[in-house]
């Protein structure tokens, strides 16, 4: 069975819908993983209310939605997300490094309303009685997300509370999903590797060019060289660029992209709506 992957936002930091960001999107970070009737959608930018509007009409009445961590560019969506809107749905969203720290339940308790930031409490906008939020701890082997697939995980190198990596191994294929994470230079991510082995595709949090990234150090970021040079260490097939920043505009992404292209033949870079079949 063929695995979809789909794109529905590839920013960092922030959106970005302007006439500099309409070839390469900008959206925050949405990726669906789909095969079948079944799905795994990684993170909840602004790309996921897309993927929510089209879920709702072809998918049966299940959601599973996977964090990356909870920085803003990565949970904003999820309110505006339809199947959470929707009563009658089960949707579970899962992160992976805050068991110790009150829990991804109290994230969105505390990140929404009724206040300052956001009207409505939480359950007012999802149905209280099936939408669960769950906490697992980076590293370990997530079994009962989708019949079939074998989610493995582990701790990135992000800010003072981390980002969780996913390997979804699904249908003889193995689809990697990396970001926000920074790496040290000369000194390759033993858990990123380890992660990546073999895969079919990695996304990877390519926000900064190695040019760019003396003065991003401590940032939480890495970069697109970084990728390649990972992916050829851990015998990657495809790397798939991704978290872009939102200064880099079109034009910069295109040059960007040739010149990735020349580097390795396996790259290519994400943008808003684009779809892979695997298998
Ligand atoms: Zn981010
Ligand atoms: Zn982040």
């Amino acid at each position: 069975m063929t695995v979809n992957v789909k794109f529905w936002g590839v920013r960092g930091h922030m959106p970005c819908p302007t006439q500099e960001h309409i070839v390469y999107g900008g959206n925050t970070s949405c990726v669906e993983v789909a095969w079948g009737d079944t799905a795994l959608i990684l993170d909840a930018g602004t790309g996921i209310r897309f993927c929510g509007n089209e879920y709702v009409r072809r998918r049966s009445q299940s959601a599973v939605v996977l964090l990356s961590h909870c920085h803003w560019d990565h949970i904003i969506g999820l309110s505006f997300f339809a199947p959470i809107q929707t009563h009658g749905w089960k949707v579970r969203v899962l992160a992976g490094q805050l068991a110790d720290k009150g829990g991804v339940g109290a994230v969105f308790a505390n990140a929404y309303g009724p206040g300052p930031t956001y009207p409505h409490p939480l359950k007012n906008w999802y149905a209280t009685e099936t939408t669960s939020f769950e906490d697992f701890r980076a590293g370990e082997v997530l079994t009962d997300l989708a019949p079939g697939a074998v989610v493995r995980t582990t701790p990135l190198n992000h800010h003072a509370d981390g980002a969780t990596g996913y390997r979804i191994e699904v249908e003889g294929q193995v689809i990697c999903y990396v970001t926000d994470t920074e790496h040290v230079p000369g000194s390759p991510d033993q858990n990123v590797l380890d992660l990546i082995r073999d895969a079919d595709l990695v996304i990877y949090n390519a926000t900064y060019t190695d040019e760019e990234f003396p003065s991003k150090v401590g940032w939480g970021h890495s970069t697109w060289q970084e990728g390649v040079r990972l992916c050829k260490a851990a015998n990657a097939k495809r790397l798939a660029l991704f978290h872009h920043d939102p200064n880099h505009e079109d034009s910069f992404m295109a040059r960007l992209e040739d010149e990735a292209r020349q580097t390795w033949e396996g790259v290519l870079v994400a943008r808003d709506n684009m779809a892979l079949a695997l298998g």
